[in-house]
């Protein structure tokens, strides 16, 4: 947990999120500004600066993340239709928040280009 990291803030209720899911060491919530009409962010509670950061002993934290997104694309309707799941890295990758997450977004037909 750090004090300046809003993710970390949601996770620990000190800051509003829309939470969809959340176990022990997950939690997904809606992304405060949507790109779609499903647009859900799924983060690890402990803090991880970002993708680059993860390590080899992080492989099962990571395969999960995935699965928790999975299993979200199919509790919100998604699964036949197709989404996208986005992980930006870095300041060239796009990554604005520095606490990893997996953006889950779906629900329209996405545009082709990916930056
Ligand atoms: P990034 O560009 O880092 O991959 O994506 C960060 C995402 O977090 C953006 O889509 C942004 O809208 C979302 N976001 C930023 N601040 C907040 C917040 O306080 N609450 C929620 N729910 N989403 C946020
Ligand atoms: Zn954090």
């Amino acid at each position: 947990m750090t004090d300046e990291c809003i993710f970390c803030r949601i996770v620990a209720g000190e800051a509003p999120g829309d939470i969809v899911y959340q176990d022990e060491r997950f939690l997904a919530f809606s992304d405060i500004s949507p790109q779609a009409p499903t647009h859900l962010l799924v983060i690890p509670k402990i803090h991880i600066t970002s993708f680059a950061e993860l390590t080899e002993g992080q492989q099962e934290l990571a395969g999960r993340l995935m699965m928790i997104a999975k299993n979200l694309a199919e509790k919100c309707g998604l699964a036949k239709s197709g989404y996208r799941l986005v992980i930006n890295c870095g300041s060239e990758g796009g990554q604005v928040v520095p606490h990893l997450h997996l953006h889950l977004i779906g629900g329209r037909k996405l545009g082709g280009k990916l930056g």
